[in-house]
């Protein structure tokens, strides 16, 4: 069965301009003078600890005192040459639990200078302007082959076109950027950024895109090691984990990265189709985006189920409380054991859980959830091993991505790290780094 045999998946469940509304964007831009408010309760701190905290190292005091001095194209500078999608990332990073958290104005008053919205106030004006602000390097003559156009692939790219090699960005999809393009909640990216940001970043030149390319189908890893004088991977997690219960031949439960990867290509989102009870199974940023969208779209009860305690959720706490904000209820310590419905799904049964000497073990006490749409959000996985040494389930790499196959880098979700998208480009950034020095030594 398909959703579209599932009459209570249904589209329309608000006026468009309900919807429309509800999917604006969640942290909207500074106007000057805001921007210059939020930059002078910056202490320029010695030493910061905010850019300890941020994984790309971006300058923070710097670029917060040339916002300060009005300077606001000098501090995107400042935030691009350490990281190229400072755009996005100031739109989607957890500051809340990266530099914000560390922020010595959070630990003194329990309020940090707004770092994220600064990065997006300088970002936003520089990106508005015609040129790309790097200019490339005289060719080296080298030919790189990046494989996945996501952040982690993209900020390699570009730091290796900057060096003044020839990269060839290889993509599977019909579309590049990611999960910039197909994950992220939408309220957080509005305005297509993410596709204005890669033609910006493209702009730097010496870059050929190539999609509907996917290596293991169309591309194979011998080849590319022959034809080119390195090879980067940042093909991210393309594979779901499974639920773990028979769901049988029932409609109505989706994978969540799907469902959200379908809101994000949406052009008309009140026709995009949504259960009015829906349960969402997992406690990470995938479960909270696909529970508040599934309410921005109108479902009418949204429940996240995830198996431990709210402090092991992976979703941070302003994730948490976005949710609840928006109507989410998140019940913990409560794991799935059975599906019921008759052809469509109808309920989740779920069961209480304990942790006995620090396993996880149900209690033998079930409830029951009404459920028309049930979204496994459980972990996504790497979609095949290519062959390569694995670590924890993903590619295993030594130094700035260095892989087990000689000349083939990796960086980004496919291998060991926080599955952020800022830890994806410090990762793209410093394997380009090695590359170049390797192949310019
Ligand atoms: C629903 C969701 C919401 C998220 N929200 C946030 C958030 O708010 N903030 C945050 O910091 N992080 C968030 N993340 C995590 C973040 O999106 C990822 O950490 C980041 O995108 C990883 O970048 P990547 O380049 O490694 O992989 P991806 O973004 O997954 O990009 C990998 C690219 O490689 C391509 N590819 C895959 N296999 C092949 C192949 N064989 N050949 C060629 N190309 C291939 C894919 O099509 C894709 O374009 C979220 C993740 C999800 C799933
Ligand atoms: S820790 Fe806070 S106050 Fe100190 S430099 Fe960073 S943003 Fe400014």
């Amino acid at each position: 069965m398909t959703r579209q045999d599932a009459p209570q998946i249904a589209a329309g469940r608000l006026p468009a301009g309900e919807i429309e509304q509800n999917f604006s964007d969640l942290h909207p831009a500074y106007d000057g003078h805001e921007a210059a408010v939020a930059a002078d309760r910056c202490y320029f701190c010695y030493d910061a600890p905010c850019v300890t905290a941020c994984p790309t190292e971006i300058d923070i005091p710097l670029f917060i005192r040339q916002i300060a001095t009005g300077q606001p194209d000098a501090a995107a500078r400042t935030i691009f040459e350490q990281n190229i999608l400072g755009g996005m990332c100031a739109r989607v990073c957890p500051t809340e639990t990266l530099c914000e958290e560390a922020c010595v104005r959070e630990a003194a008053e329990g309020k940090p200078v707004e770092i994220g919205r600064l990065q997006r106030h300088a970002t936003d004006g520089l990106m508005a302007r015609p040129e790309h602000p790097f200019a490339r390097a005289a060719e080296t003559g080298k030919r790189i082959a990046v494989v996945g156009a996501g952040p982690a692939g993209l900020a390699c790219a570009h730091r290796l076109a900057m060096h003044g090699h020839s990269v060839t960005l290889y993509e599977a999809r019909e579309k590049a950027g990611g999960l910039n393009e197909f994950g992220i909640a939408a309220y957080k990216t509005t305005d297509d950024f993410a596709a204005r940001e890669l033609d910006w970043l493209l702009g730097i030149g010496g870059i050929t895109l190539e999609c509907g390319k996917a290596l293991g189908r169309d591309l194979d890893l011998g080849a590319l090691r022959e034809g080119f004088d390195a090879v980067f991977l940042g093909i991210g997690l393309g594979g779901v984990n499974a639920l773990g219960i028979d769901v049988g031949e029932r409609s109505g439960v989706e994978d969540a990265v799907r469902f959200i990867a379908e809101l994000r290509q949406s052009d008309d989102l009140a026709a995009l189709p949504v259960g009015r009870h829906v349960v969402v199974i997992g406690g990470g940023m995938t479960a909270i985006d696909a529970a508040v969208q599934s309410k921005l779209l109108g479902a009418e009860f949204v429940t996240v189920a995830y198996r431990r305690e709210k402090a092991k959720m992976a979703a941070s706490g302003f994730e948490q409380d976005l949710a609840t904000s928006k109507g989410v209820q998140i019940l913990t310590n409560v794991m799935p054991v059975a599906i019921h419905g008759n052809g469509a799904v109808r309920e989740v049964e779920l069961e209480y859980t304990a942790e006995v000497d620090g396993r996880l073990t149900g209690t033998g006490e079930t409830l029951r959830l009404p459920a028309d749409q049930v979204f496994r959000a459980i972990g996504q996985v790497l979609e095949s091993d290519l062959g390569f040494e694995l670590s924890g389930g993903k590619i295993a790499v030594s130094g700035a991505g260095r892989t087990s196959v000689d000349g083939v880098w990796a960086g980004g979700d496919c291998t060991p790290g926080e599955d952020l998208t800022v830890v994806a480009v410090a990762e793209g950034r410093d394997a380009a780094e090695d590359i170049h020095a390797t192949l310019m030594a």
